[in-house]
């Protein structure tokens, strides 16, 4: 329920007054909604590294610390994971306070080919149900123009979607290619589709096609949006082709770095 000052009917100062409570109190409800957005979001956004991090350790207090290169891969995706969240925490901080939001993008290069077996093996370790099939067309160093922690990001908001949106067949599809200019990302499903009239919204910030089930699932229609966002700030291009009730396919594509 609002809270609410009651308005004479005259048109006294006491009645200016009440008006100006009013338009405050409404303002400091919309801050306080934003506030509970602000908190849903963030939880959603760091459950993927966290499970992650929680992953690894596991397997570390089991029987991977005796395995010498277990140990060091485990810690420097940990590492890599934790380095993701402290990222992602300053843009939902970003997010939360303006519409503008400010993300740093950073002058910085990637080897796709390096950073998509990555984040497809933490996917297969975190989600043991599913079967991740990488059809990887590139060579080590196949360098793009992104920050690292910005295309992970990117990568485990689309794959996160894949698992969350699958429906009864747990299958994703990652593939890899490039041409002379471009890398492309695919990351594909076999789950419920979305509709033509939806396709275009689901970049929008806050949009979700089912709330309830969307809700349900983690949901808070955030990812697409800062996905796109990230994208497009590297000069990149970040698409999606989908039939209802037969599956998704989102490819990003960036510009490859220029051969010295
Ligand atoms: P959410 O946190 O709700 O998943 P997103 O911005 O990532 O937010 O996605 C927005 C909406 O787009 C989702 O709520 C869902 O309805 C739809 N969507 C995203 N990815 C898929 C997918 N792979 N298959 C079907 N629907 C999807």
């Amino acid at each position: 329920a609002k809270v609410r000052v009651p308005i004479s009917s005259q048109n006294d100062e006491l009645t200016q007054l009440s008006l100006m409570f009013n338009s405050m109190l409404d303002q400091m409800q919309g801050y306080i909604e934003q506030q509970q957005q602000f908190v849903e979001d963030v939880s959603h956004e760091l459950r993927t590294p966290v499970a992650i991090i929680q992953g690894h350790l596991d397997l570390l207090s089991r029987w991977g610390k005796d395995d010498p290169e277990v140990l060091e891969e485990s810690i420097s995706a940990s590492l890599q994971e934790i380095s993701r969240m402290k990222s992602l925490i300053q843009e939902m901080l970003d997010l939360s306070r303006a519409e503008q939001v400010e993300i740093n993008f950073k002058n910085e290069e990637t080897d796709a080919w390096e950073l998509g077996l990555q984040v497809f093996n933490n996917f297969r370790m975190i989600h043991p149900d599913f079967t991740f099939v990488l059809d990887n067309d590139l060579k080590k160093d196949t360098m793009v123009q992104i920050y690292r922690n910005h295309l992970e990001q990117i990568m485990i908001i689309l794959m996160d979607n894949a698992v969350k949106y699958s429906r009864e067949r747990k299958e994703v599809h990652v593939s890899l290619s490039r041409d002379s200019k471009y890398v492309q990302i695919a990351v594909q499903d076999f789950g419920e589709g979305i509709s033509e009239e939806n396709l275009k919204k689901v970049f929008s910030r806050f949009y979700r096609v089912d709330k309830a089930r969307s809700r349900d699932k983690g949901g808070n229609g955030l990812g697409l949006a800062i996905a796109q966002r990230l994208v497009e700030g590297y000069h990149g291009k970040l698409t999606v082709d989908s039939v209802l009730e037969q599956g998704s396919i989102f490819r990003v594509t960036l510009p490859l770095m220029n051969k010295k």
